[in-house]
């Protein structure tokens, strides 16, 4: 499946920088309309783990490629939000630690661990319409789809906004490796609505973000 044309399933797609409030608000979102949530941070995350526990460079593309051929991704849903599993495994809460957050982007930045990925996100649309999430989702994942939002914030509240989670999170040299990368860079889609929520509060940009989508032709 490359797009949302071969079912009637549909998906809203949302991108942004790290820490710009895209997960709450496509949570929530996804909540409001019964749509499932897809986190697709969180499937290069868990390939980021998966070079920890197996030794593996998460620099050296030949030796993640190699990895890829060995690991088992099984990618779900369960209670309305996708799930992964590598090996069987549930990494939790390691998906947000410094390690992982250390060697995401470098991952992220491998063509074949993208293609894998972004097969997987095709995917879930069998499954029923979605809020997925992430960088590439308006340009590369879903490209068609009429619903797009690229949620911002400004620098300065992104970072206030992981320590006030108690996360220390790379923020700035993450968003600066996705959006030099030549795969898939961070971008604004075509089409995509930019909503700035570094002065609104998250049931603002929920509103705002709801307005958007009825405007891009959303029913009601
Ligand atoms: O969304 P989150 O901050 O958890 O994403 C972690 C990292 O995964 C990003 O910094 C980026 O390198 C990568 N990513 C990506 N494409 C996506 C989602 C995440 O490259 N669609």
């Amino acid at each position: 499946m490359s797009d949302c044309k071969p079912t009637r399933h549909f998906a809203i797609a949302i991108d942004g920088p790290a820490a710009s409030g895209k997960s709450t608000v496509a949570r929530r979102l996804a909540e409001r309309l019964g749509l499932i949530m897809i986190n697709t941070g969180a499937m290069y995350r868990a390939i980021a783990w998966a070079t920890i526990r197996k030794g593996v460079d998460a620099a050296d593309p030949e030796a993640v490629k190699a990895m890829l051929a060995e690991i088992e991704l099984s990618c779900g849903v369960n209670n309305g939000g996708s799930t992964i599993l590598i090996d069987g495994m549930d990494p939790g809460e390691a998906l947000r630690q410094d390690p992982v957050n250390a060697r995401v982007s470098k991952v992220a930045a491998i063509p074949e661990v993208r293609e894998l990925l972004v097969a997987k996100q095709r995917e879930y649309l069998t499954l029923g319409s979605l809020v997925m999430e992430g960088r590439d989702i308006g340009s590369v994942v879903f490209p068609n789809t009429p619903y797009k939002l690229y949620i911002d914030a400004s620098e300065e509240v992104r970072l206030a906004r992981r320590s006030a989670e108690g996360l220390a999170d790379v923020v700035s040299q993450r968003d600066a490796e996705d959006s030099k990368r030549k795969a898939s860079p961070l971008m604004v889609a075509e089409g995509a609505t930019v909503i700035d929520s570094s002065e609104m509060d998250i049931d603002e940009v929920v509103e705002t973000a709801l307005d958007t989508l009825r405007s891009q032709g959303l029913p009601a």
